[in-house]
């Protein structure tokens, strides 16, 4: 695991490898100055928070350099991709803030052109049309250490391969059974260039060419000449995409057609969670989770409906930077760019999540005072609101021990502690059910201590959060963990999957938390801290009119910090 990186404020000026090229470029005058990026998601899958830095790094750097960023969907496999996916991709890039304008494009806009220059590497006898199958072609590729062969086929006139490229086109021959390949070197140490495949045969419905091809450009052929096609000057990529450069460098140039400079770096991977939209879509379809957007998972639908903004999203981003060496973020860094987000804007609320009754003895029945309660401590400027006080409160079950050490500042018999906002109590006696378990606690409150501090000059150290009983909204609150158990949840070499790695508790649902009153109005969609508690977020999803679900979005400290240090 790497050492999260520094702050962005501690790190100065320094700047990303990127930015670097960058920089030299526009030195050099190259574009003429221009910087025009993309991000070019395959709408085959919801966009997770890798994804995220990759639109915030292309986005970021057209801001920065004031040039343009395009929005392109990479749609040539029809039979993964579907319009809900290039839906939910545009709303998460928007929400990210990421602006397109009015540079939204799809790859298969371009099938048109990308046929027509198919076309010419057949004529300059640069493509042919292979009979061999996908076992075959395997067979012929060779491996690292040995080079592939060639195939009969290979020596295919251009005329040939032109009447059998326009016969695949039309329909003649069933899917799967010839492909058109680029003919550049069987054995060539880079195995992308031993003549991969430029078309292949496929009847599948596409989303939005329909019917109209039963022939598809591979992604290789297509997204190089989809960055040529929108002049884009700086095409980001990740690593793995190092070896196929030299591809699309010969597709450029066999084709004679604008340039883009291709530059990889490492792809964002996260502890505790999985990337892959393989297994992403396997947690969803084998219902391990609610769907895309639960809470739990790492798409951008999932950290919204759990309570992330996209500023603490693109403040996360900004502060891993950008590297060549992939590595492993720890997921703390998240927690903790919402955590300091919500801790400027989040509005204070109490809430009991797991309730023990208190009856103040010496507080007259039926009375109730409306107490002034700060909305956030450090910033006045957010006023204020008032909390009904009564004799029947709720407290956190956690904060009352009959058997409490010296060092436990909170409720025990005998022991007195600050009521958040109201006033000291003491607690006198407890009652207890059948089976032993406290049920009620009984105290007194000293009427002097309103506001929370003795006249007389006593100490406490304990200050605890409540409700009024009478008055509390009855809420819905989901808890959450990490989803797996295990910092890298991978395959296991015994055979075992990242199934297996499940965290079983990552939620935990508290039916009948109590909440103070106004809570019951809370807007789908807004934020607080419940002191003590951590930051909630109404879920936008399940929550009705005056019955809100509360999504935990993150503790107030880092939990999981403190229980590796034990
Ligand atoms: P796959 O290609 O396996 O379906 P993918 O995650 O690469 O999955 P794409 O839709 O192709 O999905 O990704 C769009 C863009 O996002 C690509 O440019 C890719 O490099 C980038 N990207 C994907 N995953 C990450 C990640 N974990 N970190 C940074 N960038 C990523
Ligand atoms: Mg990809």
């Amino acid at each position: 695991m790497s050492t999260p990186p520094e702050k962005s404020e501690d790190k100065g000026p320094s700047r990303n490898f990127i930015q670097q090229i960058i920089d030299t470029d526009r030195v050099a005058s190259k574009n003429n100055g221009l910087v025009r990026t993309r991000f070019p998601p395959e709408p085959n899958g919801y966009l997770h928070i890798g994804h995220a830095k990759s639109i915030c790094l292309n986005a970021g750097l057209a801001h920065e350099f004031n040039g343009e960023f395009n929005l392109r969907f990479d749609d040539t496999n029809p039979a993964k991709e579907e319009q809900e996916y290039v839906d939910a991709i545009m709303e998460d890039v928007r929400w990210l803030g990421a602006d397109w304008e009015d540079r939204l494009y799809f790859a298969s806009d371009y099938f048109d052109q990308l046929h027509a220059w198919a076309v010419r590497l057949i004529e300059a006898g640069k493509a042919y049309v292979c009979d061999l199958n996908a076992d075959q072609m395997r067979e012929h590729r060779g491996t690292l250490t040995e080079p592939g062969k060639e195939c009969q086929y290979r020596m295919r006139s251009p005329e040939e391969n032109l009447d059998l490229f326009e016969r695949m086109k039309a329909g003649e021959f069933p899917d799967g059974s010839r492909t058109l390949r680029a003919k550049i070197d069987m054995a060539s140490p880079n195995l992308n260039l031993r003549d991969p495949v430029m078309y292949r045969i496929k009847r599948a419905h596409h989303h939005r060419t329909g019917d109209s091809w039963c022939i598809y450009p591979s992604y290789d052929f297509t997204h190089g000449q989809s960055d040529s096609i929108e002049k884009v000057t700086h095409s980001i990529c990740t690593l793995e995409f190092e070896n196929h450069r030299p591809l699309y460098d010969w597709f450029c140039e066999s084709l004679g057609i604008y340039h883009p400079q291709q530059i990889e770096f490492a792809r964002l991977n996260l502890s505790y969670t999985v990337m892959s939209k393989r297994k992403l879509l396997q947690l969803v379809t084998e219902k391990h989770v609610g769907g895309w957007d639960d809470p739990r998972m790492p798409t951008i639908g999932g950290l919204r409906r759990r309570g992330y903004t996209s500023a603490a999203i693109r403040s996360f981003c900004d502060r891993i930077g950008v590297a060549k060496a992939a590595s492993t973020i720890d997921m703390a860094w998240l927690e903790d760019a919402i955590r300091e987000d919500l801790n400027q804007h989040a509005p204070r609320a109490m809430g009991v999540l797991r309730p023990l009754k208190v009856v103040i003895e010496n507080y007259p029945e039926g009375e109730v005072e409306y107490l002034e309660a700060a909305n956030h401590p450090q910033n006045p400027e957010m006023g204020t609101r008032t909390v009904p006080f009564s004799r029947e409160l709720y407290i956190e079950q956690d904060d009352f021990k009959e058997d409490a050490p010296k060092k436990f500042f909170r409720l025990s018999v005998g022991r007195e502690v600050r009521l958040r906002y109201a006033y000291f109590i003491t607690c006198t006696d407890i009652v207890k059910d059948s089976s032993g378990n406290v049920t009620e606690l009984r105290c007194t409150y000293d009427p002097a201590t309103q506001g929370g501090n003795a006249p007389d000059g006593r100490k406490v150290k304990g200050t605890i959060h409540w409700v009024s009983a009478d008055h509390a909204a009855n809420a819905e609150v989901r808890l959450y963990d990490h989803l797996f158990r295990v910092e890298n949840p991978n395959d296991t070499p015994e055979g075992g999957t990242f199934l297996d790695h499940l965290n079983p508790n990552s939620v935990e649902q508290i039916a009948n938390a109590q909440l103070e009153p106004a809570l019951a109005a809370a807007q789908p969609g807004s934020h607080f801290q419940f002191e003590r508690n951590g930051y909630f977020f109404v879920d936008p999803v399940d929550s009705a009119t005056g019955k809100p679900v509360f999504n935990r979005t993150a503790t107030l400290r880092d939990t999981w910090a403190k229980l590796s240090k034990r």
